[in-house]
């Protein structure tokens, strides 16, 4: 009911006021120098499920680039175009417990393929496997999905996609190594190029929400029933989500808040609150997507305060899947 709604929504907001003051525990990303400009104290969340429910708190309406949470998107693309058994033929699934820009795995364990699509060697690889030989048409299918799923057409910033580009000494480094071990399907710099392209893809909060709603529904819409991503990539997605979303933090986040998420280093965090959690007690939430942003990072490169926001809404609400 209305009611219930507006109960929850008076919880959330004196939880954002609450965890607003940790902001200043965090720093934003430097590395990719215009990230720098980020508000620090900037905090929001949105919480959208079926029939409308929603729940927003906070800075709300600031668009920010969807960075890493981006992978989570190429991937089901990759999947879709390709087919799963491709995809997991050619990109492993097994959490590193290294930093997500770590080179020293790939030298030191010679894998066969790289470990999962969340990190960059694994992201750039799928990013490689996208169909087309442009970075605009490899794009296309992505912005297509995401225009399908948010009823608009999200901007590329071009300032970010130009500061990355430039800076990304690391990046180029990783599509070296992958392109000398033969992992790459596409040539390096196009490659390269629509990998930072797809992390400069601005959203909001809600349109993190909407998706996360999207992928917690097994890819169906849960209002009008249609079907937009398959079910098999909707569930791969959310065990990588579990066990890889949350760089070398995916550990404590799966046993402190339970629910599949996925960040980026521009302070966005995507995660899905599981259909069946608390059925009688709190239906609005079942199913509902989560979109946070707050770009004061921990030193794992995790929204300080939005891991914590998360961790206090979860315990509240019982969203754990365990
Ligand atoms: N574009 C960023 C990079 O590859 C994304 C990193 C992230 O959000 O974790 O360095």
């Amino acid at each position: 009911t209305e009611q219930t709604q507006e109960w929850l929504q008076n919880y959330v907001d004196d939880w954002v006021a609450f965890y607003r003051k940790h902001t200043s525990d965090g720093e934003v990303a430097s590395y990719i120098p215009i990230l720098k400009e980020a508000n620090k104290d900037h905090l929001g969340i949105s919480i959208l499920g079926k029939n409308g429910m929603a729940i927003r708190s906070g800075d709300v309406g600031i668009p920010f680039t969807i960075q890493s949470i981006s992978k989570v998107i190429s991937f089901i693309v990759a999947c879709m175009e390709r087919g799963v058994g491709y995809m997991l033929d050619r990109v492993d699934v097994e959490p590193t417990g290294e930093a997500f820009n770590s080179i020293m795995h790939l030298e030191m364990k010679k894998p066969e393929k790289p470990f999962n699509p969340l990190v960059n060697a694994g992201a750039i690889t799928v990013t490689s496997m996208l169909e087309g030989r442009t970075s605009d048409e490899k794009l296309e299918p992505i912005f297509h999905l995401l225009e399908h799923i948010l009823g608009y057409r999200p901007a590329l910033n071009v300032d970010v996609y130009e500061s990355e580009r430039d800076s990304s000494m690391r990046n180029r480094a990783i599509g070296y190594y992958l392109l000398e071990i033969g992992f790459l399907e596409s040539d390096l710099n196009i490659t390269l190029e629509t990998y930072f392209k797809q992390c400069s893809i601005e959203v909001t909060v809600d349109d993190l929400a909407r998706i996360g709603m999207i992928i917690a529904n097994d890819g169906e819409d849960p209002d009008s029933k249609e079907e937009i991503i398959p079910r098999q990539v909707t569930r791969i997605a959310k065990a990588l989500m579990l066990t890889c979303g949350m760089y070398d933090a995916s550990g404590k986040f799966a046993t402190y808040v339970g629910i599949p998420a996925k960040s980026g280093v521009s302070g966005g965090i995507i995660a899905i609150a599981p259909p069946r959690v608390r059925e009688e007690e709190l239906p609005f939430i079942n199913g509902c997507g989560i979109g946070v942003y707050g770009p004061a990072l921990d030193d794992k490169g995790n929204s300080i305060a939005g891991i914590r926001l998360l961790r206090h809404i979860a315990k509240q609400w019982d969203l754990s899947i365990f």
